[in-house]
């Protein structure tokens, strides 16, 4: 199954795409991931888009579509993956087809879009803590750790993203809703969009999509 997230920053997309990818066995390809690794990594391409990054901005898709691309070169891809913060502007769409195209594993199957209110992301995002080791989401108050900043799962450091800071979330957003409605009518028009309540919790979001898969055959 080849499933794009799409929605604002803090919309629980890369929550669901964690636990879809232990459903369904196939990759969650987070371009925010694996950029966030260049740049702990400190290469060329981590140095070029740190303060790109930490603004709020896009990076430029010339390096995004070549990160991409050989990411989907990978054969873990062949049975599908799930593509979190990727394609974030019509052009990155039609360079995504492309790629597709090239690689001959067919279209993508279906966009989820999750559409959450500005309250909740807000709310969401100031309160977001990531683990520096396995990258798994908590909240300091929906969902707290039981250790004080220490992951559940594997006892790693967790941290509060600098973009997750007010000033460059508001960037985030705006940079977000510039760019999302030709992305969404792209998809449209090929009738594969369908959207998720994003304001309900990660559970109630889960069982929705699990009941679409059906209702779609791709489950
Ligand atoms: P995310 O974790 O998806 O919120 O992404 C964090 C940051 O990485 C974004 O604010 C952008 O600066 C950059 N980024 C991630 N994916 C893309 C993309 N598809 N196109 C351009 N920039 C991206």
């Amino acid at each position: 199954m080849k499933l794009i997230l799409l929605g604002p920053p803090g919309a629980g997309k890369g929550t669901q795409a964690k636990i879809l990818n232990e459903g369904l066995k196939i990759p969650h390809i987070s371009t925010g991931d694996m950029l966030r690794e260049e740049v702990k990594n400190q290469t060329e391409l981590g140095k070029e888009v740190k303060k790109i990054m930490d603004s709020g901005a896009l990076v430029p898709d010339n390096l995004i579509n070549k990160v991409i691309e050989d990411r989907l070169g990978r054969d873990d891809t062949k049975k599908g993956f799930i593509l979190d913060g990727f394609p974030r502007t019509e052009a990155q769409a039609i360079t995504l087809d492309e790629i597709l195209k090239k690689n001959s594993s067919g279209g993508i199957d279906l966009v989820l879009y999750f559409d959450a209110t500005l309250k909740i992301i807000i709310e969401r995002l100031s309160g977001r803590l990531v683990c520096r080791n396995c990258g798994v989401n908590f909240h300091k108050k929906n969902v707290p750790p039981k250790k004080d900043m220490i992951c559940d799962f594997c006892n790693g450091q967790l941290y509060q993203r600098d973009d997750d800071k007010e000033d460059t979330v508001k960037n985030r957003i705006k940079v977000y809703e510039e760019k999302i409605s030709p992305l969404i009518d792209y998809y449209q028009k090929q009738n594969k969009v369908r959207k998720i309540n994003a304001d309900l919790s990660a559970n109630e979001a889960y069982d929705i999509l699990m009941k679409l898969f059906k209702k779609e055959n791709l489950s």
